[in-house]
């Protein structure tokens, strides 16, 4: 299934191909001001609609995840990283995402404050 997603603004849009059976919640430092709910799929399943550079990036830490975010308005929509075995992810906010029903989809809590 495609899905659509944007920042507030729309000056960030993407589409993201995948099944979209889980999300992740997780409580390190990150994530738990920014209240996402990160669905990881291969980055090349996502596709930016709009240009590179209205997207900013912040990273932190080991710096190993790009978290990127909205230049106008400030919205996190994904974040970009790879997995153990090198594989480029990103980490979608399905927060962000166009039509779906947030209620429905299984969110599993991941205790990233403790790593
Ligand atoms: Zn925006």
């Amino acid at each position: 299934m495609m899905y659509k997603g944007s920042c507030h603004c729309g000056k960030v849009a993407f589409q993201v191909e995948g099944e979209l059976n889980g999300a992740m919640e997780c409580n390190c430092s990150i994530c738990s001001r920014k209240g996402a709910l990160m669905w990881f799929v291969p980055r090349d399943a996502m596709q930016l609609l709009t240009p590179e550079e209205d997207l900013g990036t912040y990273t932190f830490n080991k710096h190993l995840i790009k978290h990127r975010f909205c230049k106008t308005c400030g919205i996190h929509p994904f974040g970009e990283g790879t997995d153990p075995k090198g594989n480029r992810m990103a980490a979608v906010n399905i927060r962000c995402l166009e039509g779906i029903d947030l209620g429905s989809v299984p969110v599993q809590h991941f205790d990233g404050r403790s790593m």
